[in-house]
């Protein structure tokens, strides 16, 4: 069927769901379409129930990874307000927009349910002074602990304030994308889409068929880098100081071998280690809820080592896929390895994870993290988790336990003006899909953005 619209949007993560909510607000008379590959929030599931079905089964669409609410959905909904990570917005937009608009949409946030969640920041904490005391470089940032309880909330009540006035088409992959004489077309296998105006928000599952679109509508990018790493679990009681004040700490090591940098990442007091499918790859994340009485006794985070390729050899992502392709490999899935076996060249067994005292959060096949992880990162990892046990005594300790592989696939950088406007005019492309922003708050953000670009020409 032919769907006629002022604007359509491809994606219905925090960017695209964000840029229809501003257009609403500021331009209701806009027929605004949001086109959705994945399902609706309510029949997101995922299948892993860690009794029956205990690692990743290859859904076609990952709820994890795609629906309504985007990757964001079952995320942890740590909502940093900052400009010093989770993209480099502020390069395109400048630092003061970037900022005000990432309050604006906690603002929003709170209105719409998360009232009542905790706003935690590192500015001016002492610990600042202990991290430096040990090389270690504590990140500036506001961060607002949704949970991922609330974060559900907050994006339900979001869809439920845009239903009426906002056309939602779910289970919906755009196949793909085209200009017209008057705009865009958009087709899926069941509509064509048309509209003067187009944002592309698809997030990192999006990645492929970005990459195709731009191919097809030569709009030039760029490699980005990857982030490849570990999630590291441990009783919570070791991080709690920091934690409870921080909630969650982003901590910059360089080490001392090789000079690479190595930081922690997603960090989730008393939460859970959970699988990612990222275009049938398995891959390890972490989230923690909100209410007291989904909590666990570990608290886990991510240690990461950027990789960044160009010449002769440019797809960093091709690399962190072929590591983790190898992890899934050898551990069917995601493989679990205790630090004292990892430090004692051995691997861990179903035996020792069973006598282990830190209890897995999540179900992954015992193995050993040097068989897949290169020397440089895996040396750059030991390095930091001995560096954190200066801080956090207990770290490391023989029964940490290490997770592997965590990789941070960015999607490419496409080449936009400073309105986020590709090389052709009224198509936009937004969030983590454009390679720009890698968070909730940076993805949001760039969603208002692109929709006040359009109302100043509209309106
Ligand atoms: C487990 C997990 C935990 C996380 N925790 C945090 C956190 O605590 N804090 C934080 O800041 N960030 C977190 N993140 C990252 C955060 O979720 C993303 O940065 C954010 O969701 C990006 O928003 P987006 O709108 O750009 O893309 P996405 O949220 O990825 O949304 C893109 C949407 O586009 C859809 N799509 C893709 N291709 C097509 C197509 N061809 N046609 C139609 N639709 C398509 C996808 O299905 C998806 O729903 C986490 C991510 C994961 C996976």
């Amino acid at each position: 069927m032919n769907k006629s619209y002022d604007v359509i949007i491809i994606g219905a993560g925090p960017g695209g769901i964000y840029a229809a909510y501003e257009l609403n607000k500021l331009a209701p008379q806009l027929k605004v379409a949001v086109i959705e590959s994945g399902h609706p929030l309510e029949k997101r599931s995922c299948p892993i129930d860690g009794v029956k079905i205990k690692s990743c089964v290859r859904c076609k669409s990952c709820s994890i990874m795609s629906g309504f609410g985007g990757a964001g959905a079952f995320s942890d909904g740590k909502y940093n307000i900052t400009n010093d990570f989770g993209g480099t917005l502020y390069e395109y937009i400048g630092r003061k927009t970037a900022l005000e608009l990432m309050h604006y949409v906690d603002g929003i946030n709170m209105q719409l349910g998360g009232a009542g969640t905790k706003m935690y920041t590192s500015i001016g904490s002492a610990f600042k002074k202990l991290c430096i005391q040990n090389k270690l470089t504590l990140l500036d940032a506001h961060v607002r602990h949704l949970g991922t309880d609330i974060n559900y909330i907050v994006l339900s009540n979001l869809h439920k304030l845009l239903k009426d006035s906002i056309d939602f088409y779910l289970d919906e992959p755009v196949l793909d994308l085209g200009p017209t004489a008057e705009g865009y077309e958009a087709n899926t296998s069941k509509n064509t889409f048309t509209a003067p105006y187009c944002i592309v928000s698809v997030g990192r599952s999006g990645s492929k068929w970005l990459e195709k679109t731009c191919r097809e509508l030569d709009i030039p990018t760029h490699s980005n880098r990857v982030d490849l790493g570990v999630r590291v679990e441990l009783p919570a009681v070791v991080f709690d100081h920091l934690t409870n004040e921080l909630y969650e700490s982003k901590i910059v090591y360089r080490t001392e071998k090789f000079e690479d940098y190595v930081r922690t990442f997603c960090m989730n007091p008393r939460g859970a280690v959970v699988t990612e499918n990222t275009n049938g790859i398995v891959t390890v994340n972490g989230h923690s809820y909100e209410d007291e009485k989904y909590k666990t006794d570990n608290t886990n985070f991510a240690l990461l080592v950027n990789k960044h390729f160009t010449q002769p050899f440019n797809d960093s992502n091709g690399y962190g896929e072929n590591i983790a392709r190898l992890s899934n490999m050898l551990g069917g899935g995601v493989i679990v390895q205790r630090f004292g076996d990892l430090i004692r060249g051995r691997r861990s067994t179903e035996k020792r994870i069973d006598e282990n005292t830190v209890v897995p959060t999540l179900s992954a096949t015992p193995g050993d993290l040097s068989l897949v992880l290169p020397k440089r990162i895996l040396d750059g990892i030991i390095e930091m988790i001995n560096q954190l046990d200066k801080i956090a005594p207990g770290t490391a300790n023989d029964d940490t336990l290490l997770y592997g592989v965590e990789v941070k696939f960015y999607n490419m950088e496409v080449e936009v003006s400073s309105r986020l406007e590709t090389s052709h005019k009224n198509l936009f492309m937004i969030g983590d899909g454009s390679g720009i922003t890698h968070s909730l708050s940076h993805a949001s953000a760039s969603g208002v953005f692109v929709a006040r670009e359009i109302v100043s020409e509209v309106n």
